[in-house]
């Protein structure tokens, strides 16, 4: 049986922190690092339904996407929603630790987990990471489709293979238009128009587009967008990156119990269209 020690040393050669941006807050969030780990899960969100979803399951650490406290914080106490996860946490022997930056860029990442539940070709990274000589590392990623379909039935593709929310599935562009490349990236994908249009895709598929970026990067050219829930587009994640630690589990002889969450922790709970609305 490992160490939490030493199952969060084997996740920082999948996820370097320092690969992390500088804004970001990755790492152990609160844990012992002497204390022993069999059952593992996986998330997006470090949120009180995940952290009871744990004790449930009697999991002695959660590795989720995002950190709990991105911009630090001077108090843990069990009176702010977020200090009743750390307290429930410490109070059940669950260590959190968190792999944010440094997973959405790694070989595989992030992009390359959501490529891989729509079945896409991954060419190469969107951005590519300047320090990494392989190329394979960097934000998002371009894609191929193995048949061209339109973007209509793209968008089908991404609503039936992506986890269901309330949100669904939003498409910017013409449904007949013909999609052979698509770039991908796992949540806010807003910064990112500009290195789409220079890889010239027909597609660009992530979340939390905004009116402008849209209306603009519409008219500019042709390019379809495919918006889906923030969570949506990291989900896939869990599964890839539990995949990747039962591998390691074995290779060591752990035998961890390695789970990723069922929780849905899209915050949006419903969507109503209004009469009359295209769709
Ligand atoms: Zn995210």
């Amino acid at each position: 049986m490992p160490r939490l020690s030493e199952v969060i040393a084997a996740l920082d050669v999948l996820w370097p922190p320092e690969r992390a941006e500088e804004w970001d807050a990755v790492g152990t969030v609160c844990g012992d690092p002497g204390a022993e780990v069999v059952r593992v899960l996986f998330a997006v969100d470090p949120v009180q339904a995940v952290a009871d979803e744990a004790i449930e399951l009697g999991a002695q650490l959660i590795v989720t996407h995002h950190p709990l406290y991105l911009r630090g914080t001077t108090t843990v106490a069990a009176g702010h929603f977020k200090g009743r996860v750390v307290h429930t946490l410490i109070k059940n022997d669950i260590a959190l630790h968190v792999a944010h930056t440094n997973a959405d860029t790694a070989d595989p990442g992030v992009s390359d987990a959501l490529a891989g539940a729509l079945d896409l070709r991954v060419v190469g990274p969107l951005v590519p990471d300047p320090t990494d000589a392989s190329g394979r590392r960097g934000l998002g990623r371009i894609c191929e489709l193995d048949q061209p379909e339109t973007l209509g039935a793209f968008a089908e593709r991404a609503a039936k293979r992506l986890p269901g929310t309330a949100q669904g599935i939003r498409v910017a562009g013409d449904p007949g238009a013909r999609v052979r490349t698509v770039a991908v990236s796992g949540g806010s994908g807003d910064s990112l128009f500009d290195a789409v249009r220079a890889a010239g895709v027909d597609v660009f598929l992530t979340s939390d587009l905004r009116h402008h970026p849209v209306s603009e990067a519409t008219q500019q050219s042709p390019l379809g967008l495919v918006d889906a829930a923030h969570w949506a587009t990291e989900w896939p994640w869990c599964e890839q990156a539990a995949a990747q630690l039962d591998e390691i589990s074995d290779r060591h002889g752990w035998d961890l119990r390695v789970h990723v969450s069922r929780t849905v922790t899209d915050p949006w709970t419903s969507q109503h269209s209004s009469p009359g609305a295209p769709n």
